[in-house]
This record gives C-alpha cells, sequence and structure tokens, in this order.
C-alpha cells in the first residue's frame, strides 16, 4: 500500500470533462478519498464541505473558469490551504505564469500522462502533511502534549462567536494544581514534571465531550472550553474533575490540604452578546479560580458575576 493513502487524503477534482474526470479519478483512486465536480460552482461547494488537501482544476470550463474558480477557493478561509493544480490544454509559458499567480502551486497539461500525474499529485499531498504536522506541533505544549495557550487563544475567539451566533451558553474551566512549588520543593522539578502530565492526561480524558477543548495556560495552569455549557454544568464539571485527580492519589506530603495531589477549579459562562467580551469571561473564571484556592483548595467555584 502507498504510505499516502494512510491519512485519509482528500481530493477533489473540477473539470467540465467526464472523461477527464473519469481518468484522473483512476490515476488517483488509491491516494485518498476522491469528489468530483463538472463546475466551477459545484466544486466550490464540495470543496468548502469536505476541506481536501489537493485541487486538480480545470482552466477551460465554461461560466466560470479554473482562475476565477481558483481565486475564490483563495479568498475563503477553508478553502485557501488546499494544493491546487491547474489541468489546461493549452501549454504556454503565459498560462503557466497566469495559473501560478491565481494561486496554483503546479500546472499539468492534456493529455494527461499517468506517472506525471501522480508524482505531482504525491508531491502536493505530502507537502500538505508536513504543513498539518507543523501546525499541529505549533499548537501544542512540549512537556503534556495539550494544547497550549496560542491555539486557546484561538478556539476562544472562534467559540464565543459562534455562541453569539447560536445564542447559547458558553462555560470555560481554569484549573490549577493546589501547592504545586511546594511539591516541586519537596520532591524535584522531574517528580513535578511528570506529576504536571498525569494531571494534564487526566483532566483531558476527563473532557471528550464534542467541542470541548483543554490547554496548558500555562505553567500548573490548564483552561477547558465547554461549549454548550451552563454555569452549574460547569460546575458539575469541575467538581468532577477535583474528584478524578484526587483519585488518582499521587502522593503530595507537602500540601496543606491533604496528603495527595489536589487541583481548584474556577468555572464561569454566560451567553455572548454585544454587551460582553472574551475578557469579561476569562475573569469571571480566573476570579472563581482565586476564590476556590482562599476558600481551602480542592473545590470548585462558579462566578457570580460572568
Ligand atoms: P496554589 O495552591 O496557590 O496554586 O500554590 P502553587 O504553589 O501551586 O502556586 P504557585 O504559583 O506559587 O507555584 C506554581 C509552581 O508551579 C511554581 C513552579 O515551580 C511550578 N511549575 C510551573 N511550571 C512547571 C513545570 O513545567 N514543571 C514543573 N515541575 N513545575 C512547574
Ligand atoms: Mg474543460
Ligand atoms: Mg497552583
Ligand atoms: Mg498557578
Amino acid at each position: 500500500m502507498n504510505s499516502l493513502t494512510e491519512e485519509q487524503s482528500r481530493i477533489l477534482i473540477i473539470d467540465d470533462s467526464v472523461t477527464s474526470i473519469r481518468l484522473l479519478s483512476a490515476i488517483l483512486k488509491d491516494l485518498g478519498r476522491i469528489w468530483f465536480a463538472t463546475s466551477g460552482e459545484a466544486g466550490i461547494a464540495l470543496a468548502r464541505e469536505h476541506q481536501p488537501q489537493l485541487i486538480f482544476l480545470d482552466v477551460e470550463m465554461p461560466v466560470m473558469n479554473g482562475y476565477e474558480v481558483c481565486k475564490l477557493l483563495k479568498e475563503n478561509a477553508d478553502t485557501r490551504d488546499a494544493s491546487i493544480i491547474f489541468i489546461t490544454g493549452q501549454s504556454s509559458i503565459e498560462s503557466e505564469i497566469q495559473a501560478l499567480e491565481a494561486g496554483a502551486v503546479d500546472f499539468i497539461t492534456k493529455p494527461l500522462n499517468q506517472p506525471v500525474v501522480r508524482a505531482r499529485a504525491c508531491t502536493q499531498l505530502k507537502v500538505q502533511r508536513q504543513a498539518a504536522a507543523l501546525l499541529s506541533l505549533a499548537n501544542r505544549d512540549g512537556l503534556t502534549g495539550l494544547f497550549n495557550r496560542r491555539y486557546f487563544n484561538e478556539m476562544i475567539e472562534l467559540e464565543f462567536l459562534r455562541h453569539k451566533r447560536q445564542g447559547l451558553s458558553l462555560g470555560l474551566a481554569f484549573i490549577d494544581i493546589d501547592h504545586f512549588k511546594a511539591f516541586n520543593d519537596g520532591y524535584g522539578h522531574l517528580e513535578g514534571d511528570t506529576c504536571l502530565s498525569m494531571v494534564a492526561q487526566t483532566i483531558e480524558l476527563g473532557t471528550k465531550r464534542p467541542g470541548e477543548i483543554v490547554a496548558r495556560y500555562g505553567g500548573e495552569e490548564f483552561v477547558a472550553i465547554l461549549p454548550h455549557t451552563t454555569l452549574e454544568d460547569a460546575r458539575k464539571y469541575g467538581a468532577w474533575l477535583c474528584e478524578k485527580i484526587y483519585a488518582l492519589k499521587l502522593p503530595h506530603q507537602f500540601s496543606s490540604c491533604g496528603n495527595v495531589v489536589t487541583i481548584s477549579v474556577g468555572v464561569a459562562a454566560l451567553v455572548p452578546s454585544e454587551k460582553c467580551t472574551i475578557r469579561q469571561l476569562i475573569d469571571a473564571a480566573d476570579q472563581a479560580l482565586y476564590r476556590a484556592k482562599a476558600a481551602g483548595r480542592n473545590r470548585v467555584i462558579a462566578s457570580d458575576s460572568a
């Protein structure tokens, strides 16, 4: 099996010639999942829906030609990162330049040569996979493997807008390990790192509903985005998480609130509107966390101010 098939690659063919589509499909069929469209308009709709990594785009099509389709694909955030390979009957330097200027990464002339088409498709799928791997590294925290704060910042913006559009309650939880400085001082930094990773994994495993995202916010502090969640449900989540971490029974003889590792959680929730900001939601959860610490730790406090 070709190694390119292992990651569900998605390929879209846009060509008004059914013969061309048949030929391309036959050449590419084992490289991933293939969709096809016989017009630019249908192709753009499919690209938005399935977000293919690779698009073969015919230049000569009625109504909307390949250059116009390419321009629209590049203007849309959902489709602009796809690699676009133009297919054309005209081979001239001018048309090649025009294709590259429109945002294509490659250019193939008809009649289609099977090995050439395959080789170029493989190259672009490899480029796409490498870009995806880099992006995922950039979004992850090195120690715990959780998403990092940069990714959290991006996602909270998106979720805030989505919940505003839908008029739904968005929950947020700040989670902080109790007396972790004392843990490091008592057991050493390496033990501290191991403890941090175990707590991180437990939080991540416990935060698996659709759309939920946990990130390392910094140091020994984590943050969870809780879509479609009311304040009461966020509080229940926080209480449940406290129990989960307590149940790990990771020894912490230097803690003043028990002899095992515990966490404190602050939660907030709101239905985003014109009148409120992401900052407000973050501050409310953060202040609730502060109150959970002050109230004795190993507990959740729900904000009354978001
Ligand atoms: P509190 O219960 O109020 O949260 O007290 P705390 O000691 O947990 O809080 P404080 O902010 O005083 O200390 C946080 C500690 O977390 C300090 C630092 O040594 C430790 N820490 C932060 N990041 C890491 C890390 O990546 N690895 C390790 N081992 N320790 C870390
Ligand atoms: Mg054509
Ligand atoms: Mg702490
Ligand atoms: Mg802290």
